[in-house]
């Protein structure tokens, strides 16, 4: 590394003054608990995806048990996700008591492929899971009518796709219930957090019992004129709730959602136009009529053309100051899923391939431009010394 340049991380926040007065304020305020600023999330939330009820949680794996707890998912059921996603999307799965599957994915977007969903499918499947890899839009066309035709939930993992389009409409109402996240990682944050969006209204109703301990009336209602302090507990519940000071954090940064999507698009733009002519790599798509939210830059290597390995590539990026990431090690090269559901590497091919040889460039909006042109030339001049 040029002994000037600093080290150039995978992933910052973006966390202004905006967000800092909003969080302070709350702090002042005297009401942390779930409150005022969560419905005012919600409420905002809602509309801005278009759809009736939108739920803000503590994470969104919390988001995800519930939707598929409050549809009845459990003990003898198969739940359809990709091997190529983070370790919640399946745990989620195993919390319920059901089974997880594995489906293939398409090596061209890292989303689950359809086709794999369906000679997965069984008649003990309930509910199929995609994961919206990178910001990508799943073919949630394709899963819709899967899942039409068998009777099946459609729970969308949407950690990743807070900003990610299909024909002009925000991701958030195709299938049963969406769950978003507001981890520290993704394209807004509110610390730690989540929403889910769903138009089931019993559904809702049901994540919202379920959310708070299986209580009868919400906190918030508790605390106000409109409450009181008598409830009835309707189902052994969870504490999943997200906290008022979180949602100020979450509503600040979602205010100002435009102004990141229009950076992480220019900088996705730039990584495009110097990358582009390096034949050696695989760029990311944006499938036409589809919106890509940029969560992610994820380039992969073509083997047969370099001399280094997808690892090398890391290490040298790291030589160079540049810090990356790999998204995902597939569930079904984890220890536990393997000792439990007899799981091993090259199970599924499409994603064993993308894994030995994607590498997830940095992308955040506090990226400087000369930020972007030292990535982008670490990258071009690590394929070029080692091309075959
Ligand atoms: C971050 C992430 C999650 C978990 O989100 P939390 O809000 O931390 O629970 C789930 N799935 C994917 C694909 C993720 O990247």
């Amino acid at each position: 590394m040029n002994e000037h340049e600093s080290f150039l991380p995978y992933n910052l926040p973006d966390i202004s003054d905006v967000e800092i007065d909003a969080v302070v304020e709350t702090l002042r305020s005297g009401w942390l608990a779930p409150g005022p600023r969560v419905k005012r999330f919600e409420d905002d939330f809602a509309a801005f995806i278009g759809a009736k009820h939108a739920i803000a949680l503590d994470s969104a794996t919390a988001g995800m048990h519930l939707a598929l707890l409050a549809s009845g998912i459990g003990a003898g059921d198969e739940v359809i996700t990709t091997p190529t996603t983070f370790a919640a999307t399946v745990n989620v799965a195993i919390h319920t008591g059901a089974t997880p599957v594995l489906a293939d994915i398409d090596g061209g977007d890292y989303c689950i492929d359809p086709a794999a969903i369906e000679r997965a499918i069984t008649l003990r499947t309930k509910a199929i899971m995609p994961v919206h890899h990178g910001g990508t839009a799943c073919r949630m066309d394709a899963i819709l009518d899967l899942a039409r035709r068998y009777n099946l939930l459609v729970v969308e993992d949407a950690a990743h796709g807070l900003g990610t389009h299909i024909d002009g409409r925000h991701i958030g109402t195709f299938g049963d219930a969406t769950v978003f996240s507001f981890y520290p990682t993704k394209n807004v944050t509110s610390g730690r957090g989540g929403m889910l969006t769903t138009n089931n209204d019993a559904l809702a109703d049901r994540c919202r019992l379920l959310a708070l301990h299986g209580m009868s009336n919400d906190a918030w209602d508790r605390y106000t004129d409109r409450g009181s302090w008598a409830y009835q507990v309707l189902a052994a519940g969870y504490n999943y709730t997200m906290s008022d000071f979180q949602a100020a954090l979450g509503h600040a940064q979602f205010s100002r959602l435009d102004e990141f999507q229009r950076r992480r698009r220019e900088i996705a733009t730039m990584l495009n136009e110097r990358l582009a002519s390096l034949p050696e790599l695989q760029l990311p798509v944006e499938r036409v009529g589809t919106t890509h939210a940029w969560h992610l830059y994820v380039v992969r290597l073509r083997p047969q053309m370099l001399t280094i390995s997808r690892d090398e590539f890391i290490v040298k990026m790291k030589e160079r100051g540049i810090g990356t990431s790999v998204h995902f090690i597939p569930i079904h090269h984890h220890p536990y899923y393997r000792a439990t559901y007899g799981w091993a590497p090259g199970d599924f091919p499409v994603a064993d391939e993308a894994f030995a040889t994607m590498v997830s460039l940095p992308l955040y909006t506090r990226m400087t431009e000369a930020a972007v042109d030292r990535v982008a030339t670490a990258v071009e001049e690590i394929v070029r010394d080692h091309r075959t």
